[in-house]
């Protein structure tokens, strides 16, 4: 389109307008010679006139001719062709009238030449004062017809608009398409995308946006993915999570209907076993709504000022009867007493939380130590066990909901989420927290409540 509107008007200036064109810039030009000529006739000395003359005649292709007021030529310049005002072409007194009848002292006029076939510029002033001249300059150059430049300018202009409409259109074919192509491959990938396959890949080909486009679209792929891994997972975990107690609490339940009702020793055994599996469906489903609560931003935090150290105690207070029961030992190495400001319900979760799975994992000699560590600006606390420790590309799973490793025994009573509740609880507060671990001698969880931030 645009090349063709071009066209247009190249035709419209080139073959329609040329010979007005042409005739307006040929009087401009004669003008300007003759005011040149005009302004100069009073301050230079004759030769250097002559001079001028010659070059004007040249340069503009002119015939000149300097009369004085009667209509005698003084001095002339003539050039090749035909030269009216030389040839004292008939009238030219009634000229000079019209130049003194002029408003202006000027007048020009097209004259078909007689002895040519082309017209003739006829220009004409006067020297001096308008209504008493000096003298006159008259000028005169030949108005080549145009009519046989219009014919070859059409021819030319005919085959270069056919040409380049067709390079016009080649090339407006190759660029939409090297433009177009990719963007359909991309939207062929996400319509895969759509429907679930998430190995299809986006290739962002010959442009920089759509190299990006392909980028951001690559990327979106890789995180719907990991979301629907996620959700996979979750669903797995879940339901092995809630079936395994469901079956032992049915199991249990029918054996006392059918078996153990009438022993209370026995029966009161499996109750034990029913009351324990309930709370470890309803540990789950807790800590489930926690979670989502917490990562939805529906969970506000409501802090208030404690005593760390006294809280911490009261902490692994709570642990004594396991540990009494199962010989699990607990050493705590207090600081200090330090008012610490933070929610006090959330922050008890993330220390149970954390000692529960070092009881969980500790070795085969049974010792967790916990150490309250006091800082200038905050509290350090940390959880150390003696178990197997966690290896190095695992540590950033286990913060992960319903990451369990793959080893885990179904004795350690969990539900894959302790840890993303104790990450959701500090990213909430804005604490540090992180994990050293080396394998075979244990692992030491850590996070440090800030002051700066809670005080
Ligand atoms: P759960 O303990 O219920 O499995 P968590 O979110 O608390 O869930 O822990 C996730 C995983 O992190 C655990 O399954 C375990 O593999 C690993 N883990 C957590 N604490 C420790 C620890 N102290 N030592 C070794 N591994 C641990």
């Amino acid at each position: 389109m645009f090349t063709v509107i071009v066209f247009i008007l190249l035709w419209v200036c080139q073959i329609f307008f040329l010979e007005n064109f042409y005739e307006r810039m040929k009087i401009k030009d004669v003008s300007r010679a003759a005011q040149l000529l005009l302004s100069e006739y009073e301050t230079s000395d004759s030769r250097e006139y002559n001079e001028l003359l010659e070059e004007t005649a040249v340069n503009h292709d002119l015939c000149i001719e300097i009369c004085d007021k009667f209509g005698r030529p003084v001095t002339s310049k003539k050039i090749l062709g035909d030269c009216l005002i030389h040839g004292r072409y008939n009238n030219i007194y009634g000229f000079l009238e019209r130049i003194d009848a002029s408003d202006d002292g000027q007048i020009y006029y097209k004259m078909k030449n007689t002895r040519s076939n082309y017209d003739m510029l006829i220009y004409g002033c006067a020297i001096g004062d308008s209504d008493n001249p000096d003298g006159y300059i008259l000028l005169n150059t030949a108005l080549v017809p145009v009519g046989s430049t219009v014919t070859i300018i059409k021819q030319q202009l005919g085959i270069i608009t056919a040409l380049l409409i067709i390079v016009a259109f080649a090339i407006s074919l190759y660029v939409s398409s090297r433009i177009a192509k990719p963007i359909t491959k991309i939207t062929e990938s996400a319509g895969n995308l759509a429907k679930g396959d998430f190995t299809t890949k986006f290739k962002g080909e010959n442009y920089l946006e759509v190299k990006q486009l392909a980028d951001a679209l690559n990327y979106a792929e890789k995180e719907l993915s990991k979301v629907d891994t996620m959700q996979r997972d979750l669903i797995a975990n879940v339901s092995h999570d809630l079936r395994t107690p469901l079956t032992m609490l049915k199991a249990y339940a029918e054996m006392i209907r059918d078996l153990s009702g009438d022993n209370p020793k026995k029966r009161g055994e499996h109750l034990e076993i029913i009351i324990n599996e309930t709370d470890r469906l309803a540990m789950l489903v807790n800590d489930m709504l926690d979670l989502s609560k917490m990562e939805s931003g529906k969970q506000k935090l409501s802090c208030s000022e404690f005593d760390i150290r006294e809280k911490m105690i009261c902490i692994i207070d709570r642990f004594k009867g396991i540990s009494d029961k199962m010989g699990y030992h607990i050493h705590f190495t207090p600081d200090t007493e330090r008012i610490v400001c933070c929610d006090v319900v959330k922050i008890e979760q993330v220390i149970y939380n954390l000692i529960n799975n070092a009881i969980n994992y500790t070795g085969a000699d049974k010792q967790v130590y916990v150490r309250q560590i006091n800082q200038p600006d905050g509290v350090l606390i940390e959880i150390e066990d003696t178990g197997d420790g966690i290896e190095e590309d695992k540590i950033k799973m286990i913060f992960d909901k319903y990451y369990r490793s793959e080893n885990h025994k179904r004795e350690v009573v969990g539900t894959g989420l302790g840890l993303s509740i104790v990450k959701a609880v500090l990213k909430l507060h804005g604490y540090d927290y992180g994990v050293k671990s080396v394998i075979g001698k244990g692992s030491v969880f850590w996070f440090r409540i800030n002051q700066n931030l809670s005080t």
